[in-house]
């Protein structure tokens, strides 16, 4: 795709064959506008951006003034130009950027005729580094070039930006520019930089009022880290609900995730610190391998739809289902422990230390999940009302026996030869019949 000559495009009224693009373009819009069909718009603009900062902090812009031959960049070779060491950087009070003050940085010679010249001394705006940086990020010490060819057609495009709704509109708008700009000169290999953009939704304080100073409800993640760790502080955050919803903040719920993560340290090491004498290597059985793979599946699908919140559910029901287990096949519990890696890296990565292995998990494959673990296994169990089999209702083998009763006598057919009866009794026989002993009311 591109520019390039139009062929074989003759309209019964209009023909555009031979025309560069730009000119197509025009030709056409014109035929549409003179029909009444139509009219060539601008989507949106650009508006021009300021680029000066009178202020220290921000990258020196690499141009000399020099009073013979006008603004000159410095030479590529004297790249990058660096901000001088300053002890007084404030503002100088009058129109005159700081660096100004900076009298050996600011005299030098001009790299054309080689006079005295001055520097720049406006400095650029944040954003001149926030429009690159993640072409920056994937080569970052790289001396030669802002990034290695090869590494940018590996890395690029940006698969998923998470960022706060406030940047979706300039920033993105900005750094979706520089990017063309940098395609169109070849030097970035995709035309636009993010495949993905979320926004991920404001945390509000535990009065559901935004955090700020003055309502005195900001929560400090530094605290709640240092109670109960940067696991339970970034599970919870996850945990909280859907990633692009706006939600407040439950000490309450951290509370719930850090004792979680407690009984997870709790399913792998004893009372004495040590990894529990009950985990070990044998083959799994039916219920472990359900759970497992259960898991998996959900955790797979989960994260790749950002549902952070319904993939730590997920979780925490294998957990439970396994932690009545009387021992535990190792196997199982280290496939969960990558399932919990992204969410509480530092308790997996222990834990997975403490398995044995001498390396750390994030070398080791995600676990793939096989369906036939996924089926639910059913039953078929008969109703009996008075001796006599009246029906008959499928249930997952697992159901508790209260259950069983409950599912039973809600069943339409039973409900009819219920009606101006009492149950006097339920007896449960496991997996094979239901019998209702009634008597009139
Ligand atoms: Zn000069």
């Amino acid at each position: 795709m591109g520019d390039g000559t139009s062929v074989n495009s003759d309209g019964p009224e209009v023909s555009i064959t031979g025309l560069e693009t730009p000119d197509a373009k025009i030709k056409i819009t014109k035929w549409l506008s003179e029909k009444g069909l139509g009219k060539a718009s601008v989507q949106y603009k650009l508006r021009d951006w300021l680029f000066s900062r009178q202020r220290y902090w921000g990258e020196p812009i690499p141009i000399v003034h020099c009073p013979a031959c006008g603004t000159i960049p410095v030479p590529e070779q004297d790249l990058p130009l660096r901000l001088p060491e300053m002890t007084d950087y404030t503002p100088s009070g009058s129109a005159e950027p700081p660096l100004a003050k900076a009298a050996d940085w600011v005299n030098c010679k001009c790299p054309k005729c080689g006079g005295s010249a001055k520097r720049e001394t406006n400095t650029m705006p944040q954003w001149a580094g926030s429009c690159w940086y993640y072409l920056r990020y994937i080569d970052p010490t790289n001396p030669e070039v802002f990034v290695a060819r090869e590494k940018e057609s590996y890395w690029m495009p940006v698969d998923l930006y998470v960022g706060g709704a406030e940047h979706a509109v300039l920033h993105l708008l900005y750094s979706r520019f520089w990017h063309k700009v940098l395609f169109d000169l070849g030097l970035v290999s995709t035309p636009e930089p993010f495949m993905k953009l979320v926004n991920q939704g404001m945390i509000l304080g535990e009065d559901n009022q935004k955090m700020s100073k003055s309502r005195g409800n900001v929560i400090n993640p530094d605290d709640v880290v240092k109670q109960y760790g940067a696991d339970s502080f970034r599970l919870y955050e996850m945990f909280m609900g859907p990633l692009e919803m706006t939600k407040p903040w439950s000490t309450a719920g951290v509370e719930g995730v850090y004792r979680f993560l407690g009984k997870v340290w709790r399913l792998f090491i004893d009372r004495e610190g040590r990894l529990h004498a009950n985990i070990v290597s044998r083959v799994p059985d039916a219920a472990e391998l359900r759970s497992l793979h259960r898991a998996i599946k959900k955790v797979t699908d989960d994260l790749e739809e950002l549902r952070m919140n319904t993939a730590i559910s997920a979780l925490m029901i294998f957990v439970n289902e396994v932690s009545s287990h009387a021992d535990h096949s190792r196997e199982i519990l280290e496939k969960f422990l990558l399932l919990l890696a992204p969410f509480a890296p530092h308790l997996a990565e222990e834990l997975w230390l403490m398995l044995g292995h001498d390396k750390t998990l994030a070398y080791a494959e995600w676990p793939g999940y096989d369906a036939k673990y996924l089926v639910e296994d059913e039953v078929e169990m008969a109703i009996l009302v008075g001796g006599k089999v009246r029906t008959k209702m499928t249930v997952p083998s697992a159901l508790g026996e209260e259950e069983v009763k409950k599912m039973a006598v809600e069943q339409p057919r039973i409900r009819e030869f219920l009606a101006g009866k009492t149950v006097v009794k339920i007896i449960v026989v496991p997996k094979r019949t239901v019998n209702l002993v009634v008597k009139d009311a």
